[in-house]
């Protein structure tokens, strides 16, 4: 027997459309890339994001077409999520600091045919579309006044015009909620980068979920800032999250700089944010250098790689702001996992409940998870055994966008994360390496996360990180390499000293090198692929 509910299918554009219902005076700030700040409302955003709906159906764009965007945090990326989604074709969001090539392998994978782009990006635009044929035309996010004189940009106009053309008397059509909304490609580390294919369901779905109190807690008494780019995981699911809880939404542009960043919590009155741990390590230093307060920001959620305990220590015993630690894949849509403390904890010591709420936390409902042996079997939840983490949900990946190759997913459909992890009796999922990066020294694993967090608690320490390399004795052996907080010294002894006693005999690394600095990927995690390059033949006795 079916139920008697009325069948509204989940889809994206609702989302705008309540906002701009129920907080139609609550705003969007956002710094533009072409300078100055832009302020509206949620009302005016959806009436913009129908105008864009309505110019895209003129240019011919269908159902499943993809759309492509290069483009920070702005208020017309947010235009293009729902525009966009709302009429039935895919927002495919490109990280724009991808190297070109994999920038063109993307586009035309996908085979975008619009591509909307940021000012900051013309001169790698120009570069990209003459291999990139299945871009009919490229519009740049700005008013005219910003075109080019001369450009040979297939199809090139200004955003505004477009947009100017159109009355935005438009009702967001229904359709069947599986339609796919949104594209995001891994960064593709090691492989070529995969597309990832949203649904309007699990895109609604995992709002819900994210805006949960022990997930990342959204409300409309909050001022949103996402400092992760909207290209990076549709910025966490924030830009859904914000207007679903009708939160006020800041989106910082192109400035993603300590200073900039700064500014705008301030003058926004933002509470909440959310980021990589770089950021918020470079914006530690930053506050501490110029004796800075927040006057308003009281936590953000910090995920995309382990954040160090020291960092959470920090901000909260010198900044009174709280960070919740996340874990999350672009194949999870993103969000898994929060660190968020149970009833039972009420009692703890900072430092007991500062050890819980460092690991990667517990699962979000809308997301199951175990772990597993090499022989696929579940290992026990006893926060001691650990293996390959599985996760299961209506906002995990099935397969990945036009593969030939299978996806991830085991005999009885669990998606491989290709993370380690271990998993508590109270269920706190713990990642002590990505599959990929784990170092095994005589058969025992050694976790380069651990280290590396211990790492960045030496006062001198401004970023570290741990590779294997090769050692004839015990095959692998973790090798540290740091970057000093700038004017501060620790010598190669000091800083092997420092694990002396706080980490296992084992696990202390045998060697530490010091750089300038460290390469990132793309989303600003530590490449760890390139490290293992740079220190390709190193070896340790
Ligand atoms: P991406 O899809 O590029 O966002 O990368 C996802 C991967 O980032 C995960 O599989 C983890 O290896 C890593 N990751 C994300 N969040 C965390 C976290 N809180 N702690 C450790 N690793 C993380």
């Amino acid at each position: 027997m079916l139920g008697l509910m009325m069948a509204e299918p989940l889809r994206v554009a609702t989302i705008i459309e309540h906002a701009a219902k129920w907080h139609s005076d609550t705003e969007i700030v956002s710094r533009r890339p072409e300078g100055g700040m832009h302020r509206y409302t949620y009302a005016d955003a959806n009436h913009r994001s129908k105008q864009l709906a309505q110019a895209l159906l003129k240019l011919g764009v269908e159902n499943g077409d993809r759309v492509g965007t290069l483009a920070w945090n702005t208020h017309r990326h947010f235009e293009l999520y729902y525009g966009v989604a709302g009429i039935g074709a895919v927002c495919h969001t490109i990280n724009p600091r991808l190297f070109p090539e994999q920038l063109v392998f993307i586009i035309n994978h996908a085979e975008d045919r619009l591509l909307f782009f940021d000012l900051t990006f013309l001169p790698l635009v120009e570069r990209l579309a003459p291999v990139c044929p299945t871009v009919e035309k490229w519009v740049l996010m700005a008013g005219p006044e910003h075109l080019p004189a001369a450009s040979d940009l297939p199809g090139l106009c200004s955003y505004e015009d477009l947009l100017a053309a159109e009355l935005g008397d438009y009702q967001w059509p229904s359709f069947d909620e599986n339609t796919a909304c949104s594209l995001c490609y891994t960064s593709g580390t090691t492989d070529q980068p995969k597309g990832v294919l949203y649904s309007h369901r699990s895109t609604v779905l995992h709002a819900f979920g994210i805006s949960l109190p022990d997930a990342l807690s959204c409300s409309a008494s909050d001022v949103i800032m996402p400092v992760v780019p909207m290209f990076h995981v549709n910025a966490w699911g924030l830009p859904y999250a914000a207007p679903l809880n009708g939160a006020k939404l800041v989106l910082p542009g192109a400035g993603m700089d300590s200073a900039s960043l700064f500014e705008l919590f301030e003058t926004e009155g933002v509470t909440f944010s959310a980021g990589v741990p770089t950021i918020w390590l470079a914006l530690l230093q930053f506050m501490r250098e110029g004796q800075r307060r927040f006057t308003t920001l009281n936590r953000t959620v910090v995920g995309g790689a382990a954040c160090p305990p020291a960092l959470m220590k920090a901000f909260e015993e010198e900044l009174n702001v709280t960070i919740m630690h996340a874990w999350g894949m672009t194949e999870t849509s993103p969000l898994g996992t929060t660190a968020r403390l149970k009833g039972k904890h009420a009692g703890l010591s900072p430092a007991e409940s500062l050890g819980i709420r460092a690991k990667q936390g517990r699962a979000v409902f809308g997301v199951d998870m175990k772990i597993v042996g090499d022989d696929g079997h579940a290992l026990p939840h006893d926060g001691v055994a650990f293996g390959d983490l599985l996760v299961h949900g209506p906002w995990v990946v099935r397969d990945y966008f036009r593969t030939a190759t299978p996806g991830e997913l085991t005999a009885d459909g669990w998606f491989r994360t290709g993370d380690v992890a271990t998993i508590d009796p109270d269920g706190y999922m713990h990642i002590t390496d990505r599959s990929k990066d784990v170092i095994k020294s005589g058969g025992e694993w050694i976790s380069s996360i651990e280290l590396e967090n211990l790492a960045v608690a030496h006062p001198a320490v401004a970023e570290a990180a741990v590779i294997g390399v090769p050692s004839a004795k015990w095959s692998e052996r973790p090798l540290l390499v740091v970057v000093r907080r700038p004017g501060m010294e620790v010598s190669a002894d000091e800083m092997l000293n420092f694990f002396r006693g706080r980490v296992a005999k084992f696990w202390e690394p045998d060697a530490v090198e010091f750089v300038n600095q460290l390469p990132h990927t793309a989303t600003g995690k530590i490449l760890k692929t390139q490290l293992r390059k740079d220190f390709a033949g190193y070896s340790v006795a």
